[in-house]
C-alpha cells in the first residue's frame, strides 16, 4: 500500500508564524481527502510539506515508506517526480507552449521516456482520458479556466504518480467546472491514486472519503 504520512509535522515560517502545528495524516492509495478550513488556516503550507515542495520545522514526511528527511535533493526530486502529481488554483501552465506540450513538460525530466514522440503520444492519451482531445493544439490563453486545469491534472498525471495534490483546484472556476474537476479528480482516486484536495469549496464534501479541519495550524480528525 502506497501511503503520504506526515508525523508531528510542525511548520513555523522564518517570521515566527506557526503554519502546522503537530499534525499527523495518512494518504492512502484510492482515498480522495478533503482538507477544508478558513484562509490561513494551514492548507497550502499542508499540501507543500506533504507534497516535499517545503519542508517542516518538526516532525516527519514519508512517502511511500521514505522518509523523505533522510534523502538527499536528488533523491527528494526523484520522489517527487514519481510520486507527486501536483494541481494549483492558477492551472500554472506555461501559456507558451500548447496543451498537449504543457502535458509533456513533467516527462522531459523523466528517463522513463525516451523520445519525444513517445511523450507526445502519452500526453494525447492522458488529453483524451481528461476529455481534451479537440483542444490540444490550443495554447492556455484560448482555453476555458475548466479546459485550463483539465490541462493541468493531465499534466500532474503525466508521470503516473501514486498521489495527486490540488491546491483550491476549483478557486478560479464556476459551478460547472467545479463538478467537471471534482469528478475528474473523484475518477482518479478510484482508479487507485491517493487524492488530497484543499478547499474552501463545499461542494468537495460530495467527493471526499474523509473531510478535515484545518483551524489554526491544528487538523481537526
Ligand atoms: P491557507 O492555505 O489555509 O490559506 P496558508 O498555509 O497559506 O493557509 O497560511 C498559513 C499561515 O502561514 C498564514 O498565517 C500565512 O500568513 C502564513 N504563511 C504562509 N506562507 C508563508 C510564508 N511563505 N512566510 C511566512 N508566513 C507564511
Ligand atoms: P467550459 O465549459 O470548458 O468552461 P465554456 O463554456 O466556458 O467552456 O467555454 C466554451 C469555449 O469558449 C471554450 O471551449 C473556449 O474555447 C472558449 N472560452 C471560454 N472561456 C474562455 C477564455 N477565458 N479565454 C479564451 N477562450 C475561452
Amino acid at each position: 500500500m502506497k501511503t503520504i504520512e506526515l508525523k508531528n509535522v510542525s511548520k513555523i515560517y522564518k517570521n515566527g508564524v506557526k503554519a502546522l502545528d503537530n499534525v499527523s495524516l495518512t494518504v492512502k492509495q484510492g482515498e480522495f481527502i478533503a482538507v477544508m478550513g478558513q484562509s490561513g488556516s494551514g492548507k497550502s503550507t499542508l499540501l507543500q510539506v506533504a507534497g516535499l515542495l517545503d519542508n517542516c520545522t518538526s516532525g516527519q514526511v514519508i512517502i511511500n515508506r521514505n522518509d523523505v528527511s533522510s534523502l538527499n535533493k536528488n533523491l527528494l526530486a526523484d520522489v517527487r517526480m514519481k510520486s507527486l502529481g501536483f494541481v494549483f488554483q492558477s492551472f500554472h501552465l506555461n501559456s507558451h507552449l500548447r496543451a498537449y506540450e504543457n502535458i509533456m513538460v513533467p516527462m522531459l525530466i523523466n528517463p522513463e521516456y525516451k523520445t519525444k514522440s513517445e511523450m507526445k503520444e502519452r500526453a494525447l492519451h492522458l488529453a483524451e482520458t481528461v476529455g481534451l482531445s479537440n483542444r490540444i493544439d490550443h495554447y492556455p490563453g484560448e482555453l476555458s479556466g475548466g479546459e485550463q486545469q483539465r490541462v493541468a491534472i493531465a499534466r500532474a498525471l503525466s508521470n503516473n504518480p501514486d498521489f495527486i495534490l490540488a491546491d483550491e483546484p476549483t478557486g478560479n472556476l464556476d459551478s460547472k467546472n467545479e463538478i467537471a474537476i471534482f469528478d475528474e479528480l473523484k475518477r482518479l482516486s478510484t482508479s487507485g491514486k491517493g487524492v488530497l484536495v484543499v478547499s474552501h469549496n463545499d461542494a468537495v464534501k460530495d467527493y471526499a472519503d474523509r473531510i478535515l479541519i484545518m483551524k489554526d495550524g491544528v487538523l481537526e480528525q
